[in-house]
């Protein structure tokens, strides 16, 4: 049984009728959760006080701010949220002229064992419900003020929970609710073929962005062990399916790292695998982590391999750095965290 605020309008209506009320209470339940954005239904006061009491009976999910890292050099905030069970999880909210944009996690760890990244050091804990999603939007939401866009690029690979996310992504959707187009929404993923095929199938134009990290299969294998599983060909195969039933472009995240993937012939494969596509070239400056034992390029070969890739026709740019004196890359924060807390 799905808690009450995971419920779309429609199911929320059956469980009011189900409990012999009137069907309107589902669209001030609704509103209260997803346009307000508040959980606790005790505090519904548009609905009768017995109502109140027989709903507070029914599972509901929460999750709360744990704590909040501000930068002081940009408006860049790091959250760690807690979920119920005592699990943390990661978001980033980042401020642009255009408003905000948060980062959303989506799995508590993850099984995919991209060798650059923290959050996969303990493997995956669980799945994150689709409350644990939206909560994360709406308690940035409450504290902050409206979030424009969402990407979903927190702890976890998105499409290793595909139900749940799509069930997140319709409900933050909902016209009643917060009503985030999906063209402001951007899922990421590090390659999972069956998912990306079945996301082409559905009708949400979200935007999609592959952690490519390499243009050679066998560089990307020692990156990425899930490249092991789903070639190249077979990611880029689907991605064209995405892009031809829904007509979105796809953007491809590269995390730069010195020496492995910002040589000659990685401009040149660049180009052989993106110029004839519609892409958006994101490169990311590596954030360390000891476990990996490799280093970002410095500032000048970044802005040169970007220059290389210019010349060769592709659309690149270089993500911005925010936030970088909060020195925490994705997962760190929550390793740290729960380090400090068993002392
Ligand atoms: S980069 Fe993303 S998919 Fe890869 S291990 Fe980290 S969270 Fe998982």
């Amino acid at each position: 049984m799905l808690a009450l605020n995971e419920q779309s309008l429609k199911e929320l209506k059956n469980t009011l009728e189900d409990m012999g009320q009137a069907s309107y209470r589902s669209k001030q339940i609704f509103d209260f959760f997803h346009k307000e954005g508040k959980t606790n239904i005790k505090d519904c006061t548009t609905l009768p006080k017995d109502l109140r009491e027989d709903l507070s009976k029914k599972d509901l999910c929460k999750i709360d701010i744990a704590h909040v890292f501000e930068s002081k050099k940009d408006p860049t905030k790091k959250f760690l949220f807690r979920l119920e069970d005592g699990h943390l999880i990661e978001g980033v909210l980042m401020q642009n002229n255009y408003g905000f944009s948060q980062c959303i996690s989506t799995q508590v760890g993850c099984r995919m064992g991209c060798r650059f990244c923290a959050s996969t050091q303990g493997g995956l804990v669980r799945n994150l419900s689709p409350y644990e999603m939206l909560g994360q939007v709406y308690q940035a939401s409450n504290r902050y003020g409206k979030i424009h866009s969402i990407i979903l690029m927190g702890s976890g690979e998105p499409l290793d929970n595909l139900d749940n996310v799509l069930r997140f992504l319709n409900l933050l959707n909902a016209e009643r609710g917060y009503h985030m187009s999906y063209r402001n929404m951007t899922l990421s993923t590090c390659g999972l073929v069956p998912g990306i095929l079945d996301l082409a199938k559905q009708n949400r134009k979200v935007n999609l962005a592959l952690s490519l990290h390499s243009p050679f299969q066998e560089v990307r294998e020692k990156m990425m062990p899930i490249a092991k599983r789903y070639k190249l060909n077979e990611v880029f195969k689907a991605l064209d399916e995405y892009t031809e039933n829904l007509g979105r472009r796809v953007s491809y995240e590269y995390t730069l790292i010195d020496g492995v993937n910002n040589r000659d012939q990685d401009v040149v494969k660049l180009k052989e695998l993106l110029g004839h596509r519609l892409h958006h070239l994101n490169l990311i400056p590596l954030n360390p982590i000891k476990e990996y034992g490799k280093n970002r390029p410095q500032r000048d070969k970044i802005q040169d391999f970007k220059k290389r890739c210019e010349d060769m026709g592709l659309n690149v740019t270089i993500r911005r750095e925010q936030g970088g004196d909060i020195k925490a890359s994705c997962g760190q924060l929550r390793q740290k965290f729960e380090e400090e807390e068993r002392v």
